[in-house]
């Protein structure tokens, strides 16, 4: 059984807003269950910045325009903007799949940093990102994996989503970033090590005995095709945080055609429903254990969070705590906002 544990703690004020009588608030603290890492739910956060989650439809409207004009990922620059693979390594120079289209990263995050322009639309509403579409660039981003991997056996894998600029992105244009290092990335690496670790002193895999905990879990969502999705106990950065877990699958190669599929409509449903929320930024994580070997103790995982609203006032949720203490903060509590995600798709069925 995994552990989820919840402490409170209590602060007395006297609040202007009842007169000054004294009032309490109260904090919530939650482990991760793997790692151990903090994270402090406020309820009534998410409804006191619900005012920056908005956007401003405008000022899109004119920065779409305005990035258009000079898109390297638009279908008619494409081939002339964007660099190709040398022919040894990728003879096409480019992967494309569907209207997915795979091309090396200028300016990288890693060795091995490449980026799949997901659509030949410049901008997408968030209900506008098809599973036809996810599913192409995923497997556009297996293939280069395959061909990485042919080429140099030990990689560890990641793709990222990061979706217009309050999530960090220079480029309006839809796209993904795989990112391919020897070493893992931080998160990966501890990730794997607590995971280990779990696997040593239970005797279970981590991630199938959260899978597991579903039958009885308030904060399971669905499952497609072998992949299953949450919202997690204890959110990395909590705006809207969901996750989903790849089920016996330790690294991207392995998963299979039908769990690509369940991991492209689940996502396409998670973003429906931050469209409804009037959301229209996102970032997502997809992480994978080494290429080069099964790992029991280990599943291929999924995160995503809703960001700010494109707005004049430019607010971040990427403020000192998280950024630099490495905490966790969640605006409502993981529980209610699973009901709020099983609600809307109930109801949009
Ligand atoms: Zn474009």
């Amino acid at each position: 059984m995994i552990k989820f544990e919840k402490t409170f703690r209590q602060a007395r004020i006297l609040n202007h807003l009842k007169n000054f009588e004294e009032d309490t608030l109260t904090f919530e603290y939650r482990a991760d269950p793997l790692t151990g890492r903090n994270t402090t739910v406020i309820k009534g956060m998410l409804n006191y910045v619900s005012r920056f989650l908005t956007s401003d439809q405008e000022l899109i409207n004119t920065l779409v325009e305005k990035t258009k004009a000079t898109c390297p990922f638009c279908p008619e620059n494409v081939r002339t903007k964007t660099p190709m693979f040398p022919k040894d390594f990728i003879p096409e120079g480019r992967i494309f799949v569907g209207d997915a289209v795979v091309v090396p990263n200028l300016l990288g995050h890693a060795e091995q940093s490449v980026l799949t322009i997901l659509s030949k639309e410049h901008y997408l509403r968030l209900r506008d990102f098809t599973s036809r579409m996810l599913l192409d660039a995923f497997e556009g981003g297996a293939e280069y994996l395959k061909r990485l991997r042919r080429a140099a056996p030990s990689y560890f894998p990641v793709f990222i989503i990061n979706y217009l600029p309050p999530a960090g992105s220079s480029i309006f244009h839809p796209h993904m970033q795989i990112l391919a290092r020897d070493k893992p990335f931080y998160l990966v690496r501890l990730y794997l090590e607590k995971s280990k670790a779990y696997y040593e002193n239970h005797e279970i895999c981590y991630w199938k005995a959260l899978v597991d905990e579903k039958g009885d879990s308030v904060r399971h969502l669905f499952e497609i095709n072998g992949v299953e999705w949450l919202v997690p106990f204890a959110p990395l950065r909590g705006l809207n945080e969901a996750q989903a877990i790849v089920k016996g699958k330790s690294n991207l190669l392995e998963v299979k055609n039908e769990e690509w599929i369940g991991l492209a409509e689940g996502l396409t449903k998670i973003l429906r429903f931050y469209d409804e929320q009037g959301y229209v930024s996102f970032n997502a994580i997809l992480i994978s254990g080494p290429l080069d070997e099964h790992l029991g103790y280990f599943d291929v995982n999924l995160r995503i969070v809703s960001r700010p609203g494109i707005q004049p006032l430019c607010f971040t949720d990427a403020w000192a705590l998280p950024y630099f203490l490495w905490d966790g903060e969640a605006v409502e509590e993981p529980e209610k906002l699973a009901e709020r995600i099983r609600n809307f798709l109930e109801k949009a069925r």
